[in-house]
Order: structure tokens, then sequence, then C-alpha cells
């Protein structure tokens, strides 16, 4: 007979369109790092629905401020103000250190806003000619999956069939000082990057790059704009990774793990002489800053904060990258991570070996074909991470 899993996943196939080619588990509920399937499989999640369920799932705190919000009001849109915005406002304020929120759903509409404030602040502030704003980015870099942001990808795959694509963008190997150096011009509103690219397969950075291209971008009255969407709220062992270089960007770009893994939020943070190039009816969103979404970010942000997540996801990287190190196998080629965010590199394709973690109960996604992420929640405990790990030596350790 058919498994109930089965019945779903070909009911998915059938009417969905095939732009994902997910593993074969159908989940039907989840709490913390666990996710269970509709036969009752438990599996640990090490994806963290790509780093936007840092606070595991269903975290009860996040799950009682939804809760409350829904019970009060859940949606005003902007025409009006509600009671949550301005105090989600002041906390993400905080923890970022930057004067001025804009509040968006998805990581992707958070990129396009930074997008246009940067060239209204070319154009505004730095006196930049008209329709002449340039944007460097990075080779290999993930912004997401609109035209613009496909726009200012470097992979073909992303692109194809989707042009004309938005022009203004250039792109510099990553991790490159020269190379962006080279890139300004008087016309460069900004350098818009991910500390460390997720998508990209966990690349970091050579030391010292970003404080030095922060610094190059200063001296160049040139925008330094970080998209933290993957690697911010405690990913990376801090609680943004441009602090690992004490490094503090002009912009934010941020989302995933601000809404807990309950409700898409994302929001652009940046000072004043930014974000204040929107006026009145120039931008917006039906649904940014909603309500439930303000709530939820702001208990999101506190789970982060007091648990005290970004030290945690420090310590048991050091750990998980050590131990996975130690793992014999001829076909790794590379293990690199800071925090919990961790890639795994193989000389050949990755999806076999998810599919066999996934038996072992351990849900992984391959990047980039030849890299595991390894990202799970950052509430997972030492001895769950040991747990995870004897999986992980059972099918990668020869
Ligand atoms: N930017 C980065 C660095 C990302 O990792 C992602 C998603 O993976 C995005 C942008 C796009 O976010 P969303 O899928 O919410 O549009």
């Amino acid at each position: 007979t058919q498994s109930q899993s089965q019945r779903l996943m070909d009911l998915t196939d059938k009417y969905g369109a095939k732009n994902y080619q997910p593993l074969p588990i159908v989940i039907h509920r989840a709490e913390g790092i666990w996710v269970e399937d509709s036969e009752g499989n438990r599996y640990l999640d090490m994806l963290s629905a790509y780093s936007a369920l840092n606070q595991g799932h269903r975290h009860p705190r996040i799950i009682q401020a939804l809760y409350d919000q829904a019970g009060l009001v859940t949606l005003t849109s902007r025409a009006f103000h509600s009671d949550k915005l301005g105090p989600f406002y002041e906390k993400l304020s905080q923890l970022t250190n930057k004067d001025t929120i804009l509040p968006m759903n998805t990581g992707a509409e958070a990129v396009e806003t930074a997008v246009k404030a940067a060239r209204r602040w070319a154009y505004d502030v730095k006196q930049v000619a008209s329709n002449q704003a340039e944007i460097i980015v990075s080779e290999g870099n993930f912004h997401g999956r609109t035209v613009t942001a496909v726009s200012m990808s470097s992979h073909e795959e992303y692109q194809r069939g989707f042009g004309p694509l938005t022009p203004g963008f250039r792109v510099v190997p990553y991790g490159d000082i020269d190379a962006l150096k080279a890139a300004i011009t008087p016309h460069t509103a900004a350098f818009i990057t991910e500390p460390i690219q997720g998508e990209a397969g966990i690349i970091i950075p050579p030391d010292g790059f970003l404080r030095a291209a922060h610094d190059l971008c200063k001296e160049n009255q040139v925008l330094f704009i970080a998209d933290e969407i993957q690697t911010g709220f405690g990913r990376t062992g801090k609680l943004f990774a441009c602090a690992w270089e004490n490094v503090e960007p002009d912009v934010y770009i941020l989302g995933k793990a601000l809404g807990g893994g309950v409700f898409p939020v994302s929001a652009v943070a940046a000072d004043h002489a930014v974000l204040d190039v929107f006026e009145p009816g120039s931008h917006g969103s039906t649904f940014g800053g909603n309500p439930l979404g303000a709530a939820v970010a702001i208990a999101s942000m506190d789970v982060i904060v007091d648990g005290k997540l970004a030290d945690r996801s420090r310590e048991l990287g050091e750990f998980f990258i050590e131990q996975l190190r130690d793992i014999k196998n001829p076909h790794i080629v590379d293990v690199r991570g800071r925090g919990l965010f961790i890639g795994l590199e193989l000389d050949g394709p990755a999806r076999p070996y998810c599919e066999a973690l996934m038996a072992e109960g351990l849900l992984c996604k391959e990047t980039h074909d030849n890299v595991i992420r390894f990202a799970p929640p950052l509430v997972i405990k030492e001895q769950e991470l040991d747990d995870a790990l004897a999986r992980i030596r059972k099918v990668l350790a020869v």
C-alpha cells in the first residue's frame, strides 16, 4: 500500500511548479531541532530552513507572541499605525546600532529595498548623474530570486530566460580587495556583499577583507551594504557576521531568523542619511511591518539575545568543525565554517550523501552540488550534536 507521505508527494508533484527538488520527506510537525513525517519518523533538522529557524521550530516564546497578537490585530497596512511597529523598530535599531528601520517581508524584497535606497542615495546625496549609479556585487553571490536580485548574480542558471535583466551591477571576485578597488568609479553607489557566502557553499572571505572593503568604501563615499539575511542573528557565532572583523556596515539587509521561522519578516537597517531618501509614497509593502510579523520579530530577537544563541553557535560550531575535520574520507575536500554555519565540500555530488544522511535521520541539503551545509537550529544541545555526529560518521567515515 502507498504511504501517506508518498501520496502527498505525488499530489505536490501533480499540481506544483517544478522549481524545487526536495528530499523525499513530508514533514507533518516539528519542535525545537526535530521534525516528524506523516508516518511518525523523527529527523534532526540540520538545515534550519536555510537559517530561518535559528531559534528552533515553534519556539514557545515566539508562538506565544503569535497567538497573543492574533487575538488583537494582525494587519493594519501602513495606512495606519500599529502599536507593535515602534517597539519592533526600537529593538532592531538597538541590535544593529542603526537609526532607522524599513520593514518588508521576504529577503529578496529587503534586497530590492537596499538597491533602491543605495541608488537614490547616490543621486540625492552623492550627486551621481541621473541613472548612472552603479552597484558592485560579488561573484557567487545569492541575494534572492526577483529579477533585480538575479540580475546581481553571476550564475547563469539563475538568469536564463528571465531577461532583460536589471542593469547597473558590476561583479567582482569574492574577497578580492584589489578587484573591488579597481571596480569603484565616481558613479559607484554601493558594494553589496554577504559577509560569508551561504548559497555559494559557505565561502569565508580572506581575513581582513571585510574590514578593508569597509574602509575602502568609506574613503570613496560608497555604501558598504551587508546582506546578513542568512548570516545574521547569531548564525555564525556573532550576532552579525560583520562583527567578526568589527565592521559596522552602512546598511544591513536582514530577514530569515528575524521572523523566527514563524512568519516572514525582513528589514533594512541604516542611518538617517540613507533611509531618509524615501519620502511617503516612494516605497512600501502592504504586509511590511504588519503587527503579527512585528510581534513575532520582537520575540524572535528576544530569544536570540536572552538565549545567548550567538555564543552558543560559536562554541558548538568550533567543536562541530573539529569533529567533522577528524572524519577520514578521501572524498572530503574541505570543512569550513563559522559558528554553526558549516560547509563540508566533497569532490563529487553531495546529494547521495544527503539522501544517506536522511536515511540515518538527519536532514541536510546540498548546496552547489558538492557541498553539504550543516546549520542546525542554534538551540541544539551538545549531546544532540554528538548524536548527529555519530550519524554523520556512519555515512561519511570510510
Ligand atoms: N540573501 C541571502 C544572503 C540569502 O541567503 C537569501 C535566501 O536564501 C536571500 C537573500 C533571499 O531571501 P528570500 O528567500 O527570503 O527572498
